[in-house]
């Protein structure tokens, strides 16, 4: 397969009439200053497509259901109280259906890949399934229906607090101890759904897993990448100060071997030492920006960070929306409005949207263990063209086109997408879409009847 762009981003540079040369689903050639030849798809831009580093799929299917106020409760814990009641009703195939409604609008808003951090693993209540790995057999099957390039990230999750407490409620699903972990990784390994797929680990948090396990599960996992959700809300900050006697960061500085196979999901409350420390690490930074604003956890220190050659990426988390622009412009926006500046997150000079995108690009790659993130030859053909005719980018120079897609163009620009090769957006629409939209549909019927 060969993709012809008027245009296309090659590392920092943009370049004229290039010719991608796909073998394998990786690109095989790049050639400059080409003429499209007969059965070659044309497109105007082309960019290495993003990653989603951070998502919990099911939790699409919560969208707009809480964002109602209730009188004397309203924080992220009482989010957190709906998702557990629907925790209470999800059956395999609601997962499956959900993720895959997911996953197709994720390739949709220009997402060729997702880290999908899977934490429900057990019936309601805590009951095993017949297999160990039943739900993450669901996971994979919305990514091979839908073509998407998985990192999936099994999470273990054994106490209910940062106390060791017990678990309760809807956290009954998430339970395993080391050893039941370490199986359900094994099991997962063997049946990773399409040749790009991959497998990390995922210690949910501090509040969820205790040193010990954390060790454990570190020592038997010696390659691929760990996610951990590290510092999302103040309370959480306190509550691991209080028990583990440092912040959440400072603690995995001194604790673990924090390296470029880390990602930490949330790094929101850092102190400026941390983040310098954090960025020197070669850690990436998974930053949720809209999800995190959603959730009114606070702002990330990207003034510091990025200068520091922090390595970040970005995650649809909580997946209230789907857009991997708005990520970027709730990112640079959020620090704007905190520090009454304007382009902050661009350390010296240059474009903003084409500073987050291509550090975005990258980095997630790193994240999810994929060697994608630029146009060239050896890399994964994680691919996305855009609409370049359009009015909000037909005015704009090659250099003022991110900034245009991140900061001023409606959704739905996105006109193809590849994930390791396979074409699965064209014309802007997924292409099993009418399989996947009725089957969530129903599924929703079916979960909502009694929640
Ligand atoms: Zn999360």
């Amino acid at each position: 397969m060969t993709i012809f762009a008027e245009s296309a981003l090659l590392g920092s540079e943009w370049a004229r009439n290039i010719r991608v040369i796909v073998e394998d689903g990786r690109i095989a050639q790049v050639e400059q200053g080409a003429q499209p030849k007969d059965h070659d798809i044309q497109v105007s831009v082309l960019l290495p497509a993003l990653a989603n580093l951070h998502s919990h799929a099911f939790q699409r299917a919560m969208a707009g259901m809480t964002e109602t106020r209730v009188e004397g409760r309203e924080s992220f814990w009482t989010w957190r109280d709906l998702m557990y009641r629907f925790l209470d009703r999800l059956t395999p195939d609601h997962i499956q259906s959900i993720a895959a409604l997911a996953f197709l609008e994720m390739q949709e808003a220009g997402f060729a890949s997702v880290g999908e951090f899977h934490y429900v693993h057990h019936q309601p209540g805590g009951q095993r399934y017949d297999s160990e790995s039943e739900l993450s057999q669901r996971i994979f099957a919305a990514a091979e229906q839908t073509g998407i390039g998985l990192t999936h990230l099994p999470v273990l999750y054994t106490y209910g607090g940062v106390e060791q407490q017990p678990l309760e409620g809807g956290q009954l699903r998430f339970g395993n101890r080391v050893d039941e972990y370490l199986n359900l990784l094994e099991a997962c390994r063997d049946r990773l759904p399409l040749p790009d797929s991959a497998i990390g680990i995922a210690p949910h948090s501090l509040r969820a897993t205790s040193a010990h396990d954390l060790r454990e599960v570190l020592d038997h996992t010696t390659d691929g990448p760990v996610h951990i959700h590290i510092a999302e809300q103040v309370k959480e900050v306190q509550d691991v100060q209080n028990a583990l006697g440092a912040r959440p960061v400072e603690w995995l500085l001194n604790n673990a071997d924090l390296n470029d196979r880390w990602c930490l999901i949330h790094a929101t409350h850092m102190t400026d030492a941390e983040t310098i420390a954090m960025a020197r690490s070669g850690a990436v930074a998974g930053l949720c920006p809209i999800t995190e604003a959603n959730l009114g956890d606070g702002i990330f220190n990207g003034a510091t960070y990025l200068p520091a050659q922090g390595t970040f990426g970005v995650g649809t988390d909580s997946n209230i929306r789907i857009s991997a622009p708005e990520e970027l412009r709730m990112l640079e926006y959020s620090q704007r409005l905190r520090d009454k500046a304007r382009a902050v997150l661009v350390p010296e000079a240059g474009s903003v949207g084409q500073t987050l995108y291509c550090g975005a690009a990258l980095g997630g790659a790193q994240a999810l263990a994929r060697k994608a993130g630029q146009i060239a030859p050896g890399y994964l053909a994680d691919l996305v063209a855009i609409d370049r005719t359009h009015p909000t980018l037909c005015a704009l120079k090659d250099d003022q086109v991110l900034d245009g897609l991140c900061f001023a163009a409606p959704n739905g620009l996105v006109t193809d997408l590849w994930s390791a090769g396979r074409h699965m957006v064209r014309g802007g629409r997924h292409i099993v879409r009418d399989a996947i939209l009725p089957a969530y549909r129903t599924a929703m019927r079916d979960l909502l009847q009694n929640v």
